[in-house]
């Protein structure tokens, strides 16, 4: 089926629930009126239908081919051609900065037009992905010469760029690297050594590719502060010159088969340091921070796309008959939409969807408070959450989209495992989200060991003054009670892991994930008491689109009946500590 843009729940969760329709009162984001952004993100959205998805089995079917004489390799029919089209549109360029050619519209908008091209086709999606990180890590912390350089043709799409931290022996523990930055009498570097799983680390899309790659300097110390951050183009942008990078290999992969995973071997390179020597992890962070939002959204892309899937299949799948009586008397069988248990796997989906989403328009509109706003305390305060809340929307919504993959292939009973129909691509293909930019492991322990603690726990004080101020101001808040439950149970949770985990860091280890997912419910389950609030209001009021509203009011019944009661489970599971997560002894594993 053709993908739709889910739009009008777009519009309603940024313009009548959040504080979208606010950008328009900051000075840089003064043109994102609502008409614009709703504007842009129709045309978004035909993108996405008409040019990103008609390529997206060839991508998978085909995949990326290398030459190993060349050294070359050739995406899947259609992918040059939609990329062209992507960029020639300006897509590429939509919350890039306006100096280098970038269109300078809310990081909001971005995030959402990420659903839009992660639901149509996340291969491709990861070429202009991982362009527009090296795009921020560039404008954060390179040189003026190096900016000239390199972002107006990143920024227009006419290069693509790659993140080059991992190695054949590191993935995680990046104090590991190897590869070695040695300095030349220029000012430059040469570059030796291997980079593995590279997203586009060679394809061709573009002329140019420009590498960042994390190496280290002569006597560097032997940890992640002795890591610096390198640009490394594939041709000199002086002389046009072969840079000595080239890809070794791509790898062969369960999923998003599209998209070039490359083995890149630096045989003496030319690079150009970026930022402080040994100060490479802090700029690899502000790329990995956005790729990290980035992937979530291809999470809650995926989760878009089955979900429009397994709705289309239900209405049309004719199997049994109804369990209050035939709704298709007609036909030889009712559409499995009838079934309780159909429904239920489809009510999930959609409740989890709008809620991730929601959560995503939250953190978009918190990162353009965070950089745009005027006053200081509330960029800070907005900065904060954007901090604290950037593993949980990697984590969950990768997680969700990844099981909201498989519910959808479940609504499809066998259909759903066969080639013939998209579901099991969609499942293979967001495997992944759930491991690459710190795997949601790392992610929960970075929310523990990190996030809670930092400045002195002020990060997580804002999120409980916005539960709980919310709580206070509106006691008659739809499914306030068992809105106030979570927020307990995320406040015995936080406490719990304070006291505990500070004794034996271990304990923060058992429970850092339990305690990311026990996050995440609460803050979605705050999201959707305030989208019922909305939705009953407007629907009071004889406004608004009637089904959206009443449907809304559903889902959240639903969302706080059958999924937020996990959250007990959950506070249980961390509060349960780490014996059983640490007991076994080395020859008990396999006794
Ligand atoms: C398709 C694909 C594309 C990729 N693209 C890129 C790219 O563009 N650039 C790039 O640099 N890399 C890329 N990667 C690499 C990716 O980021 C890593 O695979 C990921 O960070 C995990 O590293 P690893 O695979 O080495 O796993 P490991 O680090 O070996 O981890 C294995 C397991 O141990 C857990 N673990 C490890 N250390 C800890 C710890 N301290 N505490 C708790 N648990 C821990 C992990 O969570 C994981 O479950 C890509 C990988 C793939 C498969």
């Amino acid at each position: 089926m053709q993908y739709q843009a889910p739009l009008n729940d777009i519009k309603f969760v940024l313009f009548d629930v959040l504080e979208g329709t606010k950008l328009q009162d900051l000075e840089k984001y003064a043109e994102a009126t609502p008409d614009l952004i709703a504007a842009v993100l129709e045309e978004a959205g035909k993108l996405a239908a008409e040019v990103l998805q008609p390529c997206n089995k060839a991508g998978d079917q085909e995949g990326c081919s290398y030459d190993p004489e060349t050294h070359e390799v050739t995406t899947p029919t259609g992918f040059k051609e939609a990329y062209r089209q992507f960029t020639e549109a300006g897509w590429a360029s939509l919350d890039a900065p306006v100096d280098f050619g970038g269109q300078g519209l809310p990081h909001t908008l971005k995030l959402i037009v990420d659903e839009m091209v992660c639901s149509a086709n996340l291969s491709l999606g990861m070429y202009p992905g991982l362009t527009h990180g090296s795009i921020s890590a560039l404008y954060a912390h390179g040189s003026p010469e190096l900016q000239q350089t390199y972002l107006g043709k990143l920024v227009s799409g006419e290069w693509t760029g790659t993140m080059c931290l991992t190695e054949p022996h590191c993935g995680t523990d990046l104090g590991l690297i190897r590869t070695k930055a040695t300095p030349l009498d220029d000012g430059s570097y040469e570059l030796e050594g291997t980079k593995i799983w590279i997203t586009g680390g060679e394809h061709d899309l573009v002329d140019n590719i420009v590498h960042l790659v994390l190496a280290k300097l002569p006597g560097a110390p032997d940890s992640t502060k002795g890591i610096s951050l390198f640009v490394v183009p594939k041709f000199l942008p002086d002389s046009g010159e072969r840079n000595p990078v080239f890809c070794g290999g791509l790898e062969h992969k369960m999923g998003i088969k599209g998209s070039a995973t490359a083995v890149m071997n630096f045989e003496k390179a030319r690079g150009w340091l970026v930022g402080e020597p040994n100060d490479g992890m802090r700029s690899m962070f502000t790329m990995m921070n956005e790729a990290r939002l980035m992937v979530g959204m291809q999470g809650m892309g995926v989760a878009e796309m089955a979900y429009q899937e397994s709705l289309a299949f239900a209405m049309e799948r004719l199997q049994g008959r109804s369990l209050s009586g035939p709704k298709n008397a007609d036909g030889p069988a009712d559409p499995i939409i009838v079934h309780p248990d159909v429904r239920r796997m489809l009510m999930r989906q959609k409740a989890l969807n709008e809620g991730m989403r929601a959560l995503a328009l939250f953190i978009g509109t918190q990162l353009d408070l965070s950089v745009a706003h005027p006053e200081d305390d509330v960029r800070e305060a907005a900065d904060d959450i954007v901090q604290l809340l950037t593993p949980v929307v990697k984590s969950f919504l990768t997680d969700e989209g990844f099981n909201n993959a498989n519910v959808g292939l479940q609504v499809l009973g066998g259909s759903g495992f066969t080639t013939d129909w998209p579901l099991e691509q969609l499942v293979r293909d967001s495997r992944i989200t759930r491991i690459y930019e710190g795997t949601n492991g790392i992610q929960a322990m970075d929310l523990v060991g990190r996030k809670l603690a930092l400045k002195g726990g002020r990060l997580i004080g804002r999120l409980f003054d916005l539960l709980n101020g919310y709580l206070t101001e509106n006691p008659a808040a739809p499914h306030h009670d068992p809105l106030a439950a979570a927020v307990k149970a995320l406040e015995e949770g936080t406490g719990w892991i304070a006291t505990n985990g500070m004794q034996d860091p271990e304990e923060a280890g058992a429970a850092a994930t339990p305690y990311l997912r026990l996050t995440a419910l609460t803050v979605i389950a705050w999201l959707w008491s305030r989208m019922a609030a909305e939705a009953k209001r407007q629907l009071d009021a004889g406004e608004g689109n009637t089904p959206l509203l009443q449907a809304k009011l559903v889902s959240a019944q639903f969302y706080f009946d059958k999924i937020l009661p996990e959250a007990g489970c959950l506070l249980a599971d961390l509060r349960s500590g780490k014996a059983s997560v640490m007991g076994l002894e080395d020859d008990q594993w396999v006794a």
